[in-house]
């Protein structure tokens, strides 16, 4: 039980912040900052212990905040850690980039729009328990039976980890040099540095989990000796705009460069002809979503002469949204940090065409769309063309529109999808709830057989 339920009331939501920008933006370093101890407790103790969490609900790892609050409110870091582990593997992931789904769903973001402060309590826990020695192995007794699982992104890496808890052994492939997946090949390291996936990797690895990485798994011939098999290869494929001009140089996928950009911080190189660099470029982000607003900071480091961001989605309302009522996920505007640092954002703008100067991109032409109400309740908008265009000019344009979920094709009964492959592009924290499920899953058939 909490020790004062009506904290909420004499504490004010705090949190930690970024960085100044004119000092983030010169490095690739976290932009967000840690509270001291003392203030991280105050805010765990704002919790209110609801009757019906909210935040239980709406966390996909089904996370038990008020029991972590209570714990860390009262000094017990330990404690905390555990109640926290006891169904995220990895809050260290999710205390940095889990867009706190919990948060939204708080009764004091309902009551006076300052909710408990999740998320980053979830990181502050994480940190004191590799501090302090807190993380223990994760590996139950051997059960002599052998499970491959295919790509090392949050989705395999959960799986890997329930099921070395459970007992089996467990080997993790992956095409990539190192382990993480998107963790590591396409979230910036100003939101998470590659060291916090290190010093994972080499607790699973103490665990006896063995990763073999390099290794392209075709997916028609599996790796042979194992009795079951995760399957957690994500999004591969990028959503392209093919429109007149997309042979022009100078047009990427937002992962060429966010996955080059976090390849050369761990040191890797590139011949100069290959390198995806946004120096004293105008550069064109298409795509208003995460992965657009990734490219907006890595560019702004890179030194970009100005961004510019367009979505074709009309601008979603400021602060309140009828159509998405607490709990739910509220869908209103987003300012990250990135667009903090220095953007220009623009709706309701379809790209129409490329226009090229010496074979390089010179310009896009976009025009403007409405977008009318649905007809039914469960239909869609529809975009209706308004014949105002324009051409916003620039030489570095950024592909950033989500990726194609992949078809799977009939799998055996040994082989599980988790992650993104089966529920296409989502979140962190609902790839670590898959890896979770189909741990489980697999448990289930090889106790079955
Ligand atoms: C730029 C960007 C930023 C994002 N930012 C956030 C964020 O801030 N917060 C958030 O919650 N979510 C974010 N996401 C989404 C999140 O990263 C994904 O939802 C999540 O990583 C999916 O996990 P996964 O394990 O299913 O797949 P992935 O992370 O994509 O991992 C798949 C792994 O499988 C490997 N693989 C694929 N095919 C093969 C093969 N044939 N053989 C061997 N290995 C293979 C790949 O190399 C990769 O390592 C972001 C996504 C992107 C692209
Ligand atoms: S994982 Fe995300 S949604 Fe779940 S408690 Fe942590 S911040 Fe909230």
């Amino acid at each position: 039980m909490m020790e004062k339920l009506n904290a909420f009331l004499t504490i004010p939501r705090q949190e930690a912040g970024y960085r100044p920008i004119n000092e983030r933006i010169t490095d690739f370093s976290q932009v967000e900052q840690t509270l001291n101890s003392r203030d991280r407790k105050l805010q765990a103790s704002r919790c209110m212990d609801c009757g019906v969490p909210f935040c239980h609900w709406a966390c996909p790892l089904g996370n038990k905040q008020p029991e972590f609050q209570d714990a860390l409110s009262k000094g017990k870091w330990e404690e905390a850690y555990r109640v926290l582990t006891a169904t995220n593997d990895f809050p260290e992931f999710t205390g940095r980039i889990c867009p706190a789904l919990c948060e939204k769903s708080c009764v004091l973001k309902l009551s006076c729009d300052a909710p408990v402060t999740i998320r980053e309590n979830e990181a502050a826990i994480a940190e004191a328990a590799f501090r302090e020695g807190y993380v223990r192995p994760i590996r139950g007794e051997r059960k002599g039976l052998r499970v491959a699982v295919v790509g090392s992104g949050p989705a395999g890496l959960s799986a890997a980890v329930r099921l070395n808890a459970r007992g089996y052994d467990v080997t993790v492939y992956d095409r990539a040099p190192l382990p993480g997946g998107l963790l590591r090949y396409g979230i910036p390291n100003f939101k998470l540095p590659k060291e916090v996936i290190d010093r994972r990797i080499q607790y699973l690895k103490d665990d006896g989990i063995r990763f073999e990485m390099n290794v392209n798994v075709d997916q028609a011939h599996l790796p042979e000796g194992f009795d079951a098999y995760a399957l957690c290869t994500g999004t591969p494929q990028a959503r392209d705009l093919q429109i007149p001009g997309r042979e022009l140089r100078g047009i990427y996928f937002a992962l060429e460069l966010l996955s080059q950009q976090n390849r050369l911080l761990d040191g890797e190189t590139f011949p100069k002809e290959q390198l995806v660099n946004a120096h004293g470029r105008h550069v064109l982000v298409i795509g208003g979503g995460d992965t657009g607003s990734d490219c907006i900071g890595t560019a702004i480091r890179q030194g970009a002469a100005s961004v510019t961001q367009i979505e074709i989605m009309p601008q979603p309302p400021i602060g309140q949204n009828p159509a998405t009522p607490w709990p739910q996920w509220p869908v209103v505007l987003k300012t990250t940090s990135s667009h903090e640092e220095g953007c220009l954002r623009r709706w309701s703008l379809a790209s129409q065409r490329f226009i090229g100067k010496n074979g390089r991109v010179c310009g896009v032409e976009v025009e403007e769309v409405q977008w009318l109400p649905a007809e039914t309740e469960n239909g869609r908008p529809t975009m209706k063309l308004t014949g105002k265009k324009e051409i916003i000019e620039t030489d570095m344009v950024l592909l950033a529109m989500g990726f194609l979920r992949p078809v799977l094709p009939e799998l055996p009964p040994l082989v599980f999808p988790a992650g993104d492959v089966r529920n296409g592009a989502s979140l962190v924290v609902r790839a670590l709830a898959d890896g979770r499920k189909v741990a489980q899953d697999i448990e289930t058939y090889l106790s079955n057989l």
